[in-house]
């Protein structure tokens, strides 16, 4: 009987698959579960509430056997998290297929997915749980650090000093909120139920110091914030409960967000509900659990609309509470924007978005060196290097060493195309696996995130991302993954991912060439088609074709 067990990654060179391709993927797998880079590994579940890399401990065998016999010419096909097949594809082919979470538009519901989820035949692969790129909370850390950069250059005179932002979720994507505020120069104070959430940020140093209660929490941020001094603060409690009393309070807030799991209704913790007692009551009576989560969700976006009506900078951090308050009957839901339209938006015109990469090795020195080589290709670039000096100095690596940087049209691939070599030269100890969030420029369709909205109203069209899927496979990836729900839940985006693999041959570094350009190109060619003049001046200078604005 195969059951829960600690996974970690092999490091070095030796393989125990029959190419770096293959064993790449078995890293990347098992690395997704490393209890260093997991939230629940026991359970399989990586990030993002109910995030899995696996369907189920067979499963998860199945895919690490099959992995390791695979050979240069086959393709795995993984159905959520289930190796369901072996086919015979050639050498430009990926590796692994994968879809994940995907059910028929009209059953596309929580209710029906956990009815199937249930009987065994699907699982939540979440954006990189089921695809096997999350790199801990450093993957998140730098948009964080991105979209607040942009709310100080917004409305604060470039920086954060000064002010305190109020926000919930410290979990493996929100756990980077605190330390994205700090390098910002700003004070945060983050709630969380869990108390091991706030242990852990800390243990990692994403998060300064936990306060004692509300009112220490708030003496101790308006005391660094009148020195202008960076402070993050963990305050134990339900968010639905204590930002209604924050906003009663006159609290001095500047700026507020939100990243619980609001997504999943059965990952929120209800007012009145015991953090000890959520699983087990989730588990007994999740349609009841549902209706007291989306009540108390209601409660949290009220607070937040009030502390905008105040003056407060509000926005949803693409955890879908607007909509899960909304449901709840709450009407002024939707009364602050979404991140992206409000500060990511121009990123993605340029194809720039969460570029990121892992070295197979295990060696925290490969990383060093592949952030040199970045900080010598982009010289011009200076929030790059402002970003990847601090991420030098304050990221704790969890699991296989990773970098993240976002990069745009015309860079990924020059930067692929370096890695590639430096893995040649012997100058790394092993290849890179080189990806993305799901969560990028061309790759989504998210009406309440990322096409959020859009300028031509094409929020819900969902033929982009199955278009990007496609241009990876046909461009080389090592492995493309399709997924229903992440992020948002079920119904609400469809969205893509690949990684290459830069294993130092000539034949990587054409593929990695192809998929570097083409997959930032979707960005480019979505946004040039929802009309947005910057992403027209790209097409324009960088010579991304547009077959409707030739001839
Ligand atoms: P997670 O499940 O790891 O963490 C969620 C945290 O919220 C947990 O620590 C939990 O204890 C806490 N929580 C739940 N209910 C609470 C309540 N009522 N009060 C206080 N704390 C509560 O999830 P995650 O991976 O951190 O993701 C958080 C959300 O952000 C998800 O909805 C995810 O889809 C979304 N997300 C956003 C982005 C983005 O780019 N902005 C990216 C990925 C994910």
């Amino acid at each position: 009987m195969s059951g829960p067990r600690p996974v970690r990654a092999p490091r070095g060179t030796e393989l125990s698959a029959l190419g770096w391709q293959q064993e790449a993927a078995l890293r990347m797998l098992q690395n997704n579960l490393d209890p260093e880079v997991a939230e629940h590994p026991d359970k399989l579940v990586v990030y993002g509430g109910t995030g899995k890399a696996a369907r189920d401990w067979r499963s998860f065998d199945a895919m690490v056997r099959t992995l390791r016999t695979l050979k240069q010419d086959e393709t795995m096909l993984v159905q959520s998290g289930r190796p369901v097949g072996v086919m015979q594809t050639h050498e430009w082919a990926p590796r692994v297929l994968i879809a994940n979470s995907n059910l028929v538009g009209d059953w596309a519901n929580w209710e029906e997915f956990r009815r199937l989820e249930a009987l065994g035949l699907t699982m939540y692969g979440q954006m990189t749980a089921g695809s096997w790129i999350y790199i801990g909370t450093q993957g998140i850390l730098q948009g964080t650090y991105e979209t607040f950069a942009a709310v100080a250059a917004k409305k604060f005179n470039g920086t954060l000093a000064g002010t305190i932002t109020l926000t919930a979720g410290l979990g493996g994507m929100g756990g980077a909120q605190p330390l994205a505020v700090t390098m910002n120069d700003g004070v945060a104070i983050c709630i969380d139920c869990d108390p091991r959430a706030i242990e852990r940020r800390i243990e990692h140093k994403y998060l300064d110091v936990k306060a004692d209660s509300l009112e220490h929490a708030l003496q101790l941020a308006v005391e660094a914030r009148d020195a202008r001094r960076p402070l993050s603060i963990g305050l134990l409690g339900n968010a639905a409960d204590l930002l209604p009393r924050m906003l009663a309070e006159s609290a001095p807030i500047d700026i507020v967000t939100d990243q619980t799991s609001a997504h999943d209704p059965l990952a929120y913790l209800p007012v009145g509900v015991e953090f000890d007692e959520m699983a087990s009551y989730a588990a007994k009576d999740p349609a009841g659990f549902t209706t007291r989560a989306r009540e108390s969700m209601a409660r949290h976006v009220e607070a937040m609309v009030g502390f905008m009506d105040a003056g407060a900078e509000v926005f949803d951090y693409g955890n879908s509470i607007r909509g899960e308050a909304q449901l709840a009957g709450y009407d002024r839901a939707f009364a602050f924007p979404g991140f992206v339209p409000a500060y990511i938006r121009p990123l993605f015109c340029e194809g720039k978005g969460p570029f990121r990469w892992a070295a197979l090795s295990g060696e925290a020195s490969d990383i060093h060196k592949t952030d040199k080589a970045i900080l010598d290709l982009f010289p011009e670039n200076e929030s790059l290097h402002r970003w990847i000096k601090m991420a030098g100095e304050r990221v704790h690596f969890q699991g296989l060493p990773a970098r993240i940087c976002w990069l745009g049209y015309g860079e990924r691939d020059r930067a692929g195309e370096r890695f590639n070599d430096m893995v040649a030269s012997g100058e790394l100890q092993a290849p890179l696996a080189i990806g993305r969030d799901h969560l990028d420029c061309g790759s989504v369709a998210s009406p309440y995130r990322e096409t959020e909205a859009m300028l031509d109203g094409s929020d819900a069209i969902a033929d982009w991302p199955l278009l990007n899927a496609m241009v990876n496979v046909a461009s080389g990836a090592s492995w493309v993954s399709l997924h229903h729900g992440g992020g948002v839940g079920m119904g609400r985006s469809i969205h893509a991912g690949q990684v290459t693999v830069a294993d130092g041959t000539p034949l990587a570094g054409e593929k990695v060439r192809r998929v570097l350009t083409n997959d930032p190109g979707m960005g480019v060619i979505r946004h040039v088609d929802a009309g947005y003049d910057g992403a027209e001046s790209v097409a324009a200078d960088r010579g991304v074709r547009i077959p409707m604005r030739e001839g």
